[in-house]
């Protein structure tokens, strides 16, 4: 194994290196430097083996050390490491990528359009989105409606998407015509009612924002089937029926963002499935490669594909490393190995249900408000007052995170939310030692705020 100098890896790196979502200038003693990982562990310079809960960012499907995409990755660029798909040119992976991921989406979804990431895959939604109503003779429909606190990237169209209010506090001025309505965040907001009822009223909030802004402005609707970096929230069963009765009824578009939800999380390809909604885009990304090289996509329902094509012309849109083909070859060999592993029956069937069932222990926790999880995501509201819910002052979920590397397992807070994704090819054991692990690190930050011995 190569050796690394910690020391002056750390220097380097305050040095040199300003770091996405980080606060340069508070790094202290410096990064984390993971430089190895097996299976579901990463390992340090300092030589801890952690337990990732988060598959890297929600994206390390099948696990680290995978030969077998390696292998794809190699043999693919020995053959021929890139070429574009731009003017009437092709290769093999883009292809069979392609075709592979139409068959596996639903039935009136038929095309794709490669992106090199998520981000880039909602920047594509929006010029998608806008190029087709104005091919229908609308182009006055320009209005994309988001929620507040999604996550659809960070490029300018992906953070004017979101609704993160600190990025667009960073951004401004954020993307005209893109407004945001609820999220269906019941522990947080809507406590007060039963979670099917505010179910209902959150997606109804859709049609309020619609009918102020004018349908005839309206072109879509964008939302994660559960928000991810929103801090898992899995909205109420009454959510998504009214969502999609929404966007029939007003004949708007509808974009599922699949990116942390697609190609397995919630146990089947697609979270829309899960949800049994009609997306007519969406973007992917992330798992699509289990992490091991950039790319991502939008998949494209036949209603908007059949505009684009037949009446669209040249759409001057596409990106140099749009499908390009060492990370289409890897996507497909993962694609592959879920289906050989059967892995969406294995988190569907086998692990999702084992990990709701552990995860739910730790509601008796002390600092734990709530436990919720679907599929293979998972996460725990951290409260100061278990019998009122009142939440402690901003820091606490930032302080348990850091106790979960120290205890040897990673796990993200979203304010006071503490979340995990865990690769899909955890085992059963391999989850009881996860939620031990989550516990271990409740406790320890139960000890330092000295409301346990
Ligand atoms: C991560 C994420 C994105 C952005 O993907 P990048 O590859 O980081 O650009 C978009 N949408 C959702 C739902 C995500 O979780």
């Amino acid at each position: 194994m190569q050796q690394h100098d910690t020391h002056t890896l750390r220097q380097d790196d305050s040095r040199h290196h300003l770091h996405p979502f980080t606060d340069t200038k508070a790094l202290g003693s410096g990064s984390r430097i993971i430089t190895g990982a097996d299976g579901i562990y990463i390992h340090d310079s300092e030589g801890n083996r952690i337990l990732d809960g988060m598959a890297g960012l929600w994206c390390v499907n099948l696990g680290y050390g995978r030969r077998e995409l390696v292998e794809a990755a190699a043999a693919q660029m020995t053959e021929l490491p890139y070429y574009n798909n731009f003017f009437k040119t092709a290769h093999p992976p883009a292809i069979k990528l392609a075709k592979k991921l139409t068959e596996l989406a639903p039935g009136h979804i038929n095309h794709v359009f490669f992106t090199g990431s998520g981000s880039e895959s909602n920047d594509t939604v929006v010029r998608m989105v806008r190029r087709y109503w104005q091919l229908k003779g609308q182009p006055q429909k320009t209005v994309i409606i988001g929620r507040r606190n999604g996550y659809h990237g960070s490029t300018l169209a992906g953070a004017s998407l979101g609704g993160m209010a600190p990025m667009h506090e960073q951004g401004g001025p954020m993307l005209p015509d893109v407004a945001h309505i609820a999220q269906p965040y019941w522990f947080g907001e809507g406590r007060e009612m039963s979670p099917q009822e505010f179910g209902l009223l959150a997606a109804q909030s859709l049609e309020q924002k619609i009918k102020e802004l004018g349908v005839e402005r309206v072109a879509a609707f964008i939302a994660e089937p559960v928000q991810g970096a929103g801090g898992v929230i899995i909205p109420p069963d009454s959510y998504w029926p009214e969502i999609q009765r929404i966007c029939d009824h007003y004949g708007i578009l509808l974009v599922a963002d699949e990116v942390i939800c697609g190609f397995g999380r919630l146990g089947q390809w697609f979270g829309s499935q899960h949800f049994n909604i009609k997306p007519d885009l969406m973007p992917i990304a992330k798992g699509l490669s289990s992490g091991y090289l950039p790319i991502g996509g939008v998949l494209v329902g036949d209603r908007v594909a059949e505009v684009l094509i037949e009446q669209g012309g040249e759409f001057y849109h596409g990106f140099t490393y749009s499908g390009h083909p060492a990370c289409a070859a890897v996507a497909l060999r993962n694609l592959e190995l879920m289906e050989e592993e059967g892995i969406l029956e294995r988190v569907r069937e086998l692990t999702g249900p084992y990990f709701a069932k552990q995860w739910a222990t730790l509601a008796d926790h002390p600092l734990v408000g709530e436990v919720r999880s679907l599929g293979l995501l998972g996460a725990l509201e951290l409260v100061a007052d278990k019998t009122t819910l009142a939440r402690f002052e901003p820091g606490i979920g930032a302080q348990c995170r850091d106790n979960c590397f120290a205890t040897g397992i990673v796990m993200r807070s979203v304010g006071e939310t503490m979340v995990v994704s865990p690769p899909l090819v955890i085992t059963e054991a391999q989850i009881d030692e996860l939620v031990r692990l989550a516990r271990q690190s409740l406790d320890l930050t139960a000890r330092q705020l000295g409301l346990m011995d």
